[in-house]
């Protein structure tokens, strides 16, 4: 069965707005990379087993689909934010945990591109493009998620060292990476102005991994805790200034949510896709299910919403790529699409009925691989409170009120 994004798109018809040509080439590589090496086999053997997908990482890497973000002057490509979610969606559409396995890198590179030194950047971001190297970011703690300017894991300058310890909970890729970008506190009473982001390898003494997340989805990936004890880290891997950790942290979202919208708009065009040709393949009531007007219009919103979404999370990597602020759009872009992809999911399985919830069919893995994409990287709940805010305040400052009135 073909994996082609194969659906009626007025995206990709309209005169109104195209890609460039060059972006149409990324985007056609990436698909026909996602349709040879990711076939549902393929999918199918990583999700039931949980390997990580090493040599089909590699081979991305190879034809330059990996670190694309890389600047040219560290021997990268320097692609922009909007590429990265063209790759992001046709990887998805294979699998979201493979995608994953070879797009998590950025996550680790946009803090050293924004914060780092030209000397940080020459040892750690230009070996990437020497190897199918893995780098992963370390925000989340056991007791922290949601509130990251209350963390817990401490630093504290010693000498030519740092000293941390905490530990950080659901690192993606933690488990293959040789160096994390790792975030601590000066002083837990400063809340986000007392954290410090570091790069610390994992052969820094006091540094250990813990075991491997048995997850519900995206199970490709390698997800595990990052143990500092008293871990000792170069005073020179601090990445930017004292104090400045958490702007790094919140300012590599920007940059990297954009490709998680794009991933869930992936899995949901994926979903569709095999809904498309279920629909018309099984029957009921003398006439294919597709004819049912309560499946076609399933079907139909489906496509509404993949399509609103495709161009919600273009426009704010587009943003991004122009240097524009572009919280609220990443924000809108991510709640929507991770939330429809959810629902889209959902509805796949609800079209395929008895043989959508067997493991046999496609689309189950679907449900359960897009669920985190409304947790991870900001929770749907938290992006809707960027929006509440983004919009009270604007309109607080319309009506010449103090925007802090809105907390
Ligand atoms: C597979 C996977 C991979 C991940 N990869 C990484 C990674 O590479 N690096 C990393 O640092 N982290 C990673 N994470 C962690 C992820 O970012 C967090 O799980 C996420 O930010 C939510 O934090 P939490 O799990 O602590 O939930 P909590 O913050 O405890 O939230 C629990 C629930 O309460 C809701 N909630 C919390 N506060 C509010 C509020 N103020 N208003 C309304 N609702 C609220 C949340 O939306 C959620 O529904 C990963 C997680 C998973 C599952």
């Amino acid at each position: 069965m073909s994996t082609t994004t194969s659906s009626p798109s007025s995206v990709d018809q309209g005169p109104w707005f195209r890609l460039s040509a060059e972006q149409e080439e990324v985007r056609k590589l990436a698909r026909d990379f996602s349709d040879k090496e990711i076939t549902p086999q393929v999918a199918e053997h990583h999700d039931k087993d949980g390997e990580f997908p090493t040599a089909i990482v590699k081979k991305a890497w190879e034809i330059g689909l990996m670190n694309c973000i890389l600047p040219e002057e560290y021997g990268g490509l320097e692609m922009g934010a909007l590429e990265e979610c063209l790759i992001a969606e046709e990887l998805a559409h294979g699998c979201m945990g493979i995608s994953l396995s070879i797009m998590a890198n950025n996550l680790g590179i946009v803090p050293v591109k924004l914060a780092g030194t030209d000397a940080q950047k020459k040892k750690y971001l230009a070996p990437l493009m020497e190897a199918p190297l893995h780098c992963a970011y370390g925000l989340t703690e056991p007791e922290v998620g949601s509130d990251p300017g209350s963390l817990a894991t401490t630093c504290v300058k010693k000498g030519d060292k740092y000293i941390l310890n905490g530990v950080k909970r659901w690192i993606t890729g933690a488990g293959v990476a040789d160096w994390y970008v790792i975030f601590a506190t000066s002083d837990p009473s400063k809340k986000h102005r007392g954290i410090n982001a570091f790069i610390v390898e994992k052969d820094h003494p006091g540094v250990s991994l813990g075991k491997k997340e048995d997850m519900m989805g995206q199970r490709a990936s390698y997800t595990c805790d990052i143990n500092l004890d008293d871990a000792e880290i170069p005073a020179e891997n601090l990445l930017g200034e004292e104090g400045t950790g958490f702007y790094t942290a919140m300012k590599t979202f920007q940059y990297t949510r954009p490709a998680i919208a794009a991933g869930a708009v992936g899995v949901a065009q994926n979903a569709l896709d095999h809904s498309l040709r279920y629909s018309l393949e099984r029957q009921t009531f003398g006439t294919y299910i597709a004819n049912h007007q309560a499946v076609q219009f399933m079907l139909a919103d489906m496509h509404r919403d993949i399509e609103a979404g495709r161009l919600l999370t273009w426009q704010c990597a587009w943003m991004c790529d122009q240097g524009i602020q572009n919280n609220l759009e990443v924000a809108v872009a991510k709640v929507f699409t991770s939330d429809r992809a959810m629902q889209i999911a959902t509805d796949a399985v609800q079209i395929f009925g008895g043989y959508g919830y067997s493991r046999e069919y496609p689309v189950e893995k679907l449900m359960r691989d897009v669920k985190v994409t409304q947790i991870y990287e900001g929770t749907s709940q938290v992006q809707k409170i960027v929006i509440g805010r983004a919009i009270l305040r604007d309109m607080a400052k319309k009506m010449g009120l103090d925007p802090k009135v809105v907390g």
